[in-house]
């Protein structure tokens, strides 16, 4: 039986370098950029008004001023603004030669082709060419995850096909004779798959890319038929990882000449862990309960699709303390605890959440963090600093 840290360190020494390619920025959300991305204009790419007004010379600021044109946002005026003269200007248009300043328009008073500035007008509202940044400066890294916010940066500057990681593909069974869809209502001894949708929408927070997944039954033979000539770079089999009568998972990984490296990993829960490779390819045997699921895909396979995505977003532990004392049961396992962290007063605060078998999913909702339990610890006090996984992606 190895650690849990020596697995995860095994488990990445295996994960493969994916192909980049480019791709149109509506398909980029979540992926990860491979390449710097520098302005290519400064921003405001010239001085423009932050303001409905007027634009003037600061020099004539309190007089009477002879309107000479006006200035939407996106025209060129060519206007030159000389000493007694204004132009109207709206927000976003570029502020005309001459002028240094723009005064709002309720600060002002209109009388037929004149304003007239009222006291207590202040500031330039200009937006300074260059004043967000320079033309050059490197806006977004390579290895950034891009949400909302970095594709818009990248619309910005004119990147319409970013460099990214290519996705992770991987194929998905759920094993088990037991096993029924969620819509179906059990009869004797079924049970509703809910680890399908677990995996399916956790890869879908780490980008990777779900290309098949199909419920199985215990039969060596389904299971050998359905990985069969299959492309992935990763296979997860949910279920049968143990060594039951009727758990294949190895069977299957050894017939379809996979080598296995990890069998039994030093952990509660989920210890019967699989993992194997074949070249490139990596599999997974996850112990069919669901708080298992979470918890392996958490410490082993959340890191993994990081790696794979070329991410580098950094360590996902953190440290922090319990809001009360903690009273586990002592397990010569290392466990690890599904908590609700949330940073307080310059720390993280822990709450651990309910874990009555590793069957009980519904314990599950809201976690966020796993707490790292040394094995035979019987109580931890409020006051002692424990190691935590932040499992938000
Ligand atoms: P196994 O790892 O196949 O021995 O399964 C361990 C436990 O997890 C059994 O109680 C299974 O019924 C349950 N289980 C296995 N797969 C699933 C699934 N996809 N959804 C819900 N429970 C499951
Ligand atoms: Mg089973």
């Amino acid at each position: 039986m190895i650690s849990v840290a020596e697995t995860a360190t095994l488990i990445l020494s295996k994960a493969p370098a994916l192909d980049l390619e480019r791709v149109p920025l509506a398909s980029a959300l979540h992926r990860v950029l491979r390449e710097d991305i520098a302005a290519d204009a400064d921003s405001p790419r010239f001085d423009c008004s932050a303001m409905d007004g007027y634009a003037l010379r600061s020099a004539d600021d309190g007089g009477r001023l002879r309107i000479t044109g006006e200035i939407p946002a996106g025209h060129d005026s060519g206007l030159e603004i000389g000493a007694g003269e204004c132009a109207r200007i709206f927000t976003g248009g570029r502020v005309p030669s001459g002028a240094d300043r723009v005064v709002m328009q309720e600060d002002v008073e209109v009388e037929e082709g004149f304003i007239r500035i009222e006291g207590g007008s202040s500031g330039s509202h200009v937006r300074r060419q260059g004043e967000n940044y320079r033309r050059g400066d490197v806006l977004a890294r390579a290895g950034r995850r891009l949400r909302a916010t970095e594709l818009a940066t990248l619309a910005n500057c004119g990147v319409s096909l970013p460099l990214v990681t290519r996705q992770a593909r991987v194929v998905h069974f759920a094993t088990g004779d037991e096993l029924i869809a969620p819509e179906q209502t059990p009869t004797g001894a079924q049970v509703r798959d809910c680890n399908s949708i677990l995996i399916s929408s956790l890869l879908v927070e780490r980008d990777a890319r779900l290309v098949l997944q199909q419920r199985l039954g215990d039969s060596l033979e389904a299971q050998q038929a359905a990985l069969a000539g299959l492309d992935f770079d990763v296979a997860l089999i949910s279920g049968g990882a143990s060594v039951g009568d009727y758990d294949f998972t190895r069977p299957v990984l050894k017939a379809a000449g996979f080598s296995i490296h990890v069998e039994k990993v030093n952990l509660r829960p989920g210890k019967p862990l699989v993992f194997a490779t074949r070249g490139t390819q990596l599999a997974f045997g996850l112990p069919g309960n669901p708080v298992s699921h979470w918890v392996i895909f958490q410490l082993f396979l959340a890191p993994l699709f990081e790696k794979l995505s070329g991410c580098d977003a950094g360590s996902a532990w953190r440290r922090g303390r319990f809001r009360k004392d903690f009273a586990a049961a002592p397990n010569a396992r290392e466990t690890y605890w599904p908590a609700f962290a949330e940073f307080e007063e310059g720390e993280y605060r822990l709450q651990p959440l309910r874990f009555v078998s590793s069957g009980d999913i519904a314990g599950l909702a809201g976690a966020n963090a796993l707490v790292k339990i040394t094995p035979n610890r019987e109580r931890i006090g409020e006051a002692e600093t424990v190691d935590f996984l932040s499992c938000e992606p």
